[in-house]
């Protein structure tokens, strides 16, 4: 089949479009025809081999964790699921026998592995999962749109819904408003839980693109003091709920725009991993600071849910072919995108 590896760390330069053995199906899994590979940054910083990504080569790895497509081949011990069906993957795979995962906390599970990272990924003509990881999408939802769904809405879903129980009377900060988790982040504040939403970006047409999807305010950081405007837009008093998936550069200004009893989650930190904490500010002001990686299986049917029913929808900036992997890479990088780039297998 054909697929992107790769056998050295490196820049995008060193993604190969090539051949690879197509995977077999054990019973407890479906065999997918890839038709949409969602890219993350943890696509990137497993290419760079940074952040404890190091791998040894060979054998070659194929990256990618997002994905959506139809189901070629099922198991023989799976059940509602078969040839034919168009579903999108949860690309975290859980053990599904310790005590967390039997508690329906496998987002906690210690064993879990994470596609594209730990094992092969999806940007490839098939993968094979355990049928636990796939969710079938309804006939409206295209796989550009599916693959664009796990990584960005099931940290989102688990802040917002599971640890803050954001309340349609609070306000959210989200922060930068055009990556796919700020776009997910708005529409699940706004469409699902009906919260007030301010946004960061960094250009007008940005801010435009986070109005369209609800943010009903949106702060130019590059023009504007993150804090300052928060306060101000919310009577002086602040926002209830912070969502951080950027870390170091914005964590100081957008904590201090918390309230007192205000929520603070953070599900990545693609400026820094290391901030200082002003802890007078944490205890008179009672606040909370917690960190989500990913959601749960019970989360996943969650917005699949939201997804076929159209509440939600992913936001796809642009599609490449699989075979122009590095110059996704490469836009990647750039960072001059609104929602997610996409491929297409
Ligand atoms: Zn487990």
């Amino acid at each position: 089949m054909k697929a992107v590896y790769i056998e050295a760390h490196g820049g995008p330069e060193v993604l190969v479009y090539g051949e690879r053995p197509e995977p077999s199906c054990q019973p407890h899994q479906v065999k997918i025809r890839v038709r949409a590979a969602a890219l993350n940054r943890l696509d990137l910083y497993t290419r760079a081999g940074g952040r404890g990504l190091r791998r040894t080569f060979p054998p070659p790895h194929i990256l990618g964790g997002d994905c959506a497509g139809d189901v070629v081949e099922a198991g023989a011990q799976v059940r509602g699921l078969k040839p034919g069906d168009r579903v999108v993957v949860n690309p975290r795979q859980s053990c599904g026998q310790c005590p967390d995962c039997l508690a329906g906390r496998d987002d906690l599970c210690p064993r879990s592995q994470f596609m594209g990272s730990a094992i092969d990924g999806s940007y490839a003509e098939y993968v094979s999962v355990p049928a636990v990881n796939a969710h079938v999408i309804s006939a409206q939802v295209t796989y550009e749109e599916a693959a664009a769904l796990p990584t960005t809405f099931l940290p989102v879903w688990n802040m917002l819904q599971r640890k803050t129980q954001l309340k349609p009377w609070e306000t959210i900060l989200v922060l930068s408003a055009s990556a796919g988790v700020g776009t997910a982040a708005i529409q699940v504040a706004k469409r699902v839980i009906g919260a007030r939403v301010i946004a960061t970006t960094s250009t007008p047409e940005k801010a435009a693109k986070a109005a369209e999807l609800g943010a009903d305010e949106v702060i130019n950081y590059t023009s504007e003091d993150i804090t300052e405007r928060a306060k101000a837009l919310t009577g002086g008093q602040g926002v209830d709920v912070v969502v951080d998936h950027v870390g170091g550069e914005f964590f100081p200004k957008a904590f201090s725009a918390l309230r007192s009893g205000g929520r603070y989650g953070i599900c990545g930190a693609t400026t820094g991993l290391r901030v200082e904490l002003q802890l007078g500010l944490l205890f008179t002001r009672q606040n909370q600071v917690f960190g989500v990686f990913m959601g749960s299986k019970g989360d996943m049917g969650e917005i699949v849910a939201m997804l076929n029913r159209g509440t939600i929808r992913p936001v796809v900036d642009r599609v490449f072919p699989l075979s122009q992997a590095a110059a996704a890479h490469q836009a990647m990088e750039e960072h001059n995108f609104f929602g997610k780039l996409v491929l297409r297998v």
